[in-house]
């Protein structure tokens, strides 16, 4: 019988790390099965975009994986036994149930609603697309006229804003965040961002907690109660609850705490990547949940299954964070970079040259990961009679 491998998720993380199993391992010896919900592979990074109105390419994900000998599965995963080594899955067909040798966790994360009363039935996100598709409705609905609050002042928040001011520029456009907006970036990159913001004619609540949201309005700690035809929640993202109700060791924000190789602590025959996973970087910290965290996590959770199963050594993937790039419309953008501590460094590129920067970022990684396997090394690695789970990682 063949090592079964079921990858979770095909979004940046899980498609990419399916293409490079495929690419990897032996056919005779190992079966590779990708579950998504979804039948296309969603470009997560221009959600914002969609809700806006804008059209993104279709990429299904059969065509990603035709001729890879990836098994594709399109079902929603709602449960993993983790002590069976199962997972529990529905399609239009029914509940199936999916037994695996090793597992590679990559169902990526959802808007954090923080417990905040009213946001699951009343508040809009773009951390997925069907979400996404919602808010562009409700938008459609509003025309040219209405009020739209974006509550968030990190990455999201800034990029979900910026982009509905400026597609949608008939909406009254304002932000509300519990800090300051983009108080995290340099002073270059920050004063633009300001500018930005002042230009596309968003009004900016800093120092503003919502805590409740409603059918028509937002309402602040302090009592305030700023009306709003469609609320955007983008405070910050978690992962989905299937993971620690499966028994997986956790954090608070749901993501599975794995070790280097990015094993989960509690099932090393559970592999995490992407959004998923709880991993200290170089620097220290926890890496942040970013496309750039989903390669980096994405190449060292292959790493790890191959040499676990085929008794290779495992090199050791640097997992950096080095800064970001956001979007403030389609022609306008910042590029911060990070020192070691993950502080802003002073300068950053902003203007057009970041937004083109951006904008080939973006396409590039959609372009790679719907081809999968395309330039990935080719090896028929056999499965080792004998396996044990290493420690050590060699330099990469
Ligand atoms: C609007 C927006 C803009 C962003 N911009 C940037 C940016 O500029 N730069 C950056 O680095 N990061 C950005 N991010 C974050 C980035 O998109 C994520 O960090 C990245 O997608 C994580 O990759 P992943 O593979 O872990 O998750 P995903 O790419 O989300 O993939 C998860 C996959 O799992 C599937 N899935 C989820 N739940 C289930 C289930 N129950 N059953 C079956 N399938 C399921 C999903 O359909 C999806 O295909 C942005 C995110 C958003 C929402």
């Amino acid at each position: 019988m063949k090592h079964r491998i079921v990858v979770l998720g095909a979004g940046y993380a899980g498609a990419f790390s399916a293409g490079y199993l495929a690419r990897q391992l032996h056919c005779d010896d190992f079966e590779i099965t990708v579950v998504n919900a979804e039948p296309d592979f969603v470009e997560r990074l221009r959600l914002h975009q969609l809700a806006a109105g804008r059209h993104l390419r279709h990429r299904p994900l059969a065509e990603v994986f035709a001729g890879t000998g990836i098994r594709l599965r399109l079902a929603r995963v709602t449960s993993i036994d983790a002590e069976h080594r199962t997972v529990t899955v529905t399609d239009g067909e029914g509940i199936d149930r999916l037994e695996y040798d090793t597992l590679l966790y990559a169902l990526g994360s959802t808007a954090a609603d923080h417990g905040v009363p009213g946001v699951d039935e009343h508040a809009f996100h773009v951390a997925a697309r069907p979400s996404a598709l919602r808010l562009r409705a409700r938008l459609d609905e509003l025309g040219e006229d209405g009020k739209v609050l974006v509550v968030g002042g990190n990455l999201t928040a800034i990029e979900a804003a910026t982009e509905l001011a400026e597609s949608r520029p008939g909406l009254r456009v304002s932000l509300a965040t519990s800090g300051e907006l983009g108080g995290w970036l340099g002073t270059k990159a920050r004063r633009h961002l300001l500018r930005a913001f002042d230009r596309f004619g968003i009004t900016i609540h800093e120092h503003t907690t919502i805590e409740r949201v409603e059918a028509a309005a937002a309402v602040a700690a302090d009592g305030t109660a700023f009306a709003s035809d469609a609320t955007v929640w983008a405070a910050g993202f978690a992962v989905h609850p299937i993971a620690a109700a499966s028994g997986l060791e956790v954090v608070a924000n749901g993501q599975i705490t794995v070790d280097r190789q990015m094993r989960s602590v509690s099932h090393p025959d559970v592999y995490v990547a992407g959004d998923s996973a709880f991993v200290i970087g170089e620097n220290g910290r926890p890496l942040p949940m970013s496309c750039a965290s989903a390669g980096f996590t994405g190449m060292q959770a292959t790493a790890a299954i191959i040499g676990d199963l085929t008794g290779r050594k495992i090199k050791a993937t640097t997992l950096t964070y080095f800064g970001n790039h956001i979007s403030l419309g389609r022609k306008d953008g910042l590029f911060q970079l990070v020192d070691g501590d993950a502080q802003s460094k002073p300068g950053a590129l902003v203007g057009r040259s970041a937004a083109r920067v951006k904008s080939a970022i973006v396409a590039t990684s959609g372009w790679a990961i719907s081809r999968p396997t395309f330039g990935k090394p080719s090896h028929k690695y056999r499965l080792a009679t004998t396996r044990e789970h290493s420690p050590e990682l060699v330099a990469g």
